[in-house]
């Protein structure tokens, strides 16, 4: 896709050119990968205002760089931000923006040594912001890997993969497992399968704990491909639920519908997640739902925007966002429920996640 990563420079070109900047030197791999469509381990990148680009790498990447950049000019050295510090150097670059959420403080002492006289300025998350609103290819990207996880997890509990019996890390395997032969590229992060009193933990990593009747089940899982994650939780009961956890399911389905409803083009992010609050503090829970109402999905599992009580800003079209309310309970068990869903600006946000969400009793045989 040279066009669409050569566009995207473009976007970034104009705003250094707003900001009397002459080069960004972008030192993130993953918003080099976003401006070039790179995806090695090693890279940094200059978009430099008057369109003389020029990609860092290492030899190892030298093959892999020339097929999947062909459209921007490469210099291969093993150190490579120091080399293209040097390049800018050599150019007499005067006004330089470097990414300063991501530069060390000794990597920003050895550009301000490769580069006397010239005017470091921070970009802050100029390219985050950039990718918060995705296009068409990269949303399609992420629906794919939303049904990728919907399909296994259908698999999983067709094939009764939640048990009785079962140990958590047993059935966080046999869901990659799933996952991964279904054609994911990778996992999104490690699978949260968390039981009973674990699913009161939000980011449970999987142990031997054997489910029983009467436990929640939280999965929290997904996948990556070409490089953009899915992101869906789902609680089941297994076996038949007591009245406290109907209850429970309740308030977080109620409070994850209302913050999906809550998702439009100009959506204070701050409003979405208190849409989807207000229904939980007012069943009495307030203080059981302790993380914020979503993120952005893209190249990261939790980009921009971030969707909480301390976010900023407002919602865009073509924004992918989890919705995931939870209450956690300590000692008995919570519930999360998350979707991935992208913002639209005409109608309602379209779901990626499809898997059902009504409150599921699993068989406690
Ligand atoms: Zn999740
Ligand atoms: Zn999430």
């Amino acid at each position: 896709m040279p066009d669409t990563h050569a566009a995207r420079r473009d976007r970034l070109r104009r705003l250094l050119q707003d900001r009397e900047l002459d080069a960004a030197l972008v030192t993130s791999l993953v918003n080099v990968r976003y401006l070039t469509g790179f995806t090695g381990s090693n890279a940094a990148l200059i978009v430099a205002a008057d369109g003389a680009d020029l990609l860092g790498t290492d030899g190892r990447y030298a093959i892999q760089s020339e097929s999947e950049v062909p459209d921007v000019d490469r210099l291969i050295e093993r150190n490579t931000v120091p080399a293209l510090t040097a390049m800018l150097a050599r150019r007499r670059t005067n006004a330089v923006g470097y990414e300063s959420h991501v530069v060390t403080v000794d990597g920003l002492e050895a550009m301000r040594e490769g580069l006397p006289g010239a005017r470091l300025v921070s970009l802050a998350e100029a390219v985050e912001e950039l990718r918060a609103i995705k296009d068409p290819g990269e949303i399609e990207l992420v629906r794919t890997a939303c049904a990728l996880a919907d399909q296994a997890l259908a698999e999983l509990l067709s094939a009764g993969g939640i048990r009785v019996g079962r140990t958590e890390r047993e059935i966080g395997l046999d869901l990659d497992f799933r996952m991964l032969s279904l054609g994911a590229e990778a996992l999104s992060f490690e699978t949260i399968v968390a039981s009973g009193p674990h699913s009161a933990i939000p980011h449970h990593s999987p142990t031997d704990r054997t489910v029983q009747r009467g436990d929640f089940l939280t999965l929290d899982f997904g996948v990556t491909h070409e490089g953009y994650h899915s992101d869906m939780t789902r609680t089941y009961v297994v076996g038949e639920p007591a009245d406290w956890q109907r209850e429970v399911y309740r308030v977080v389905a109620e409070a994850q519908r209302a913050g999906r409803e809550a998702l439009a083009v100009g959506a204070d992010v701050v409003a979405v997640d208190k849409a989807a609050r207000d229904l939980i503090g007012s069943a009495g829970y307030a203080d059981a739902f302790a993380h914020g109402l979503g993120h952005g999905v893209g190249l990261q599992i939790h980009e921009a925007p971030m969707m909480g009580p301390t976010g900023t800003g407002t919602l865009s079209g073509l924004m992918p966002v989890t919705v995931e309310p939870g209450v956690y309970l300590e000692g008995r068990g919570g519930v999360r429920i998350e979707d991935t869903l992208v913002v639209r600006a005409d109608g309602p946000p379209d779901l990626l996640t499809m898997t059902p969400k009504d409150l599921t009793v699993l068989p406690a045989h």
